[in-house]
C-alpha cells in the first residue's frame, strides 16, 4: 500500500491530549502511515498571537510524540517567513513529490466549521484529503448542515467496522466521530496561569517542558533546588 500522510497543525499553544487522539483516530480509521505534527508560524502582524515560541511549540510537539509510533514532529513552518497557510504547505509538500491523494489534512470540526474563511478557499480543498474529527461540543453530523455546498464530497468514516482501505481518487471529506478528550490549549494556559492542575490534559513530558522554561506564566521549577531542599528539610 502507498504511504498515506496525516498532517495536524495549528497553533498547538501547547500541544494537548486532544490533538494526539485527534491523530491517532484519523491514523486508525485511515490507516495512515505517518502523522506529522505541525506547529504553525503566525506572523508579527496577526492580532491574535501565540503565547510560546514557535521553538518551544516545536519542542512540545516533539516531546509528544515521542516513542508514539507513526507521528513525527515537523518544524516545516518554522523556516517559512510568511504565515503557514494550510494550501501553501499542501503545495510544498506537493512540489517535494507527495502525491495529493496520499495526503491527509487533520482538522478538528470547529477547525473545519470556518473552512471558507481559509486562504484560498475553496482551491485549497483540492489539494488533500481533508480528515475532520468530532471535537466535544462540534459534532460531526452537524458538518453538513454547516456546510451545505461541500456535502456532496463528504463521507463518514466508521472505525473499526468500517476500516478504510479502497484508495480515493477524488479530494474527500472525510468526517470521523471520535472520542477525544474535552481539553483545549486555551483552558491549559489559562489553569496554569491560575495556578491549577493541567495533569491529565498534557503528556508529562510537556508539562515538565512548560515548567522548567517558565511557559505561559508559571513559574521556573527548578528540578535540583526542589531535590536540594527536599533533603535538607529530611534533615531536620
Ligand atoms: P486554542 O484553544 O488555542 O484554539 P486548540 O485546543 O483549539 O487551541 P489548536 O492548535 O487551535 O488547538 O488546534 C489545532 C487543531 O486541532 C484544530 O484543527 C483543532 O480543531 C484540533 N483540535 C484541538 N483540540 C481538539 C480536541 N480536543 N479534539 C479534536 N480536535 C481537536
Ligand atoms: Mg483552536
Amino acid at each position: 500500500m502507498t504511504a498515506r500522510l496525516g498532517i495536524l497543525g495549528g497553533t498547538l499553544d501547547p500541544i494537548h491530549c486532544g490533538h494526539l487522539e485527534a491523530a491517532r483516530a484519523a491514523r486508525e480509521a485511515l490507516q495512515l502511515t505517518d502523522v506529522l505534527v505541525l506547529p504553525s508560524r503566525v506572523p508579527p502582524h496577526r492580532a491574535i498571537q501565540p503565547v510560546a515560541s514557535p521553538f518551544h511549540r516545536f519542542a512540545m510537539a516533539a516531546l509528544a510524540v515521542n516513542g508514539l509510533a507513526g507521528m513525527r514532529a515537523s518544524d516545516a513552518e518554522l523556516g517559512i517567513s510568511g504565515p503557514s497557510y494550510t494550501a501553501d504547505t499542501l503545495d510544498r509538500l506537493r512540489e517535494e513529490g507527495t502525491d495529493p491523494a496520499q495526503i491527509f489534512f487533520i482538522t478538528g470540526a470547529d477547525a473545519f466549521a470556518e473552512i471558507a474563511t481559509w486562504h484560498r478557499y475553496p482551491e485549497v480543498l483540492d489539494l488533500a484529503h481533508f480528515v475532520v474529527v468530532s471535537r466535544p461540543g462540534h459534532a460531526i453530523d452537524a458538518m453538513a448542515r454547516r456546510l451545505p455546498a461541500l456535502a456532496s464530497r463528504m463521507r463518514a468514516i466508521d472505525p473499526p467496522a468500517g476500516r478504510h482501505r479502497e484508495s480515493l481518487r477524488e479530494p474527500s471529506i472525510l468526517l470521523i466521530d471520535a472520542n477525544t478528550p474535552d481539553v483545549s490549549s486555551t483552558t491549559v494556559r489559562d489553569r496554569l496561569r491560575s495556578g491549577e492542575s493541567i495533569s491529565g490534559l498534557v503528556p508529562a513530558a510537556v508539562e515538565r517542558h512548560i515548567r522548567q522554561h517558565g511557559l505561559y506564566g508559571v513559574t521556573v521549577r527548578r528540578e535540583a533546588d526542589l531535590t536540594a531542599a527536599d533533603q535538607l528539610h529530611g534533615k531536620d
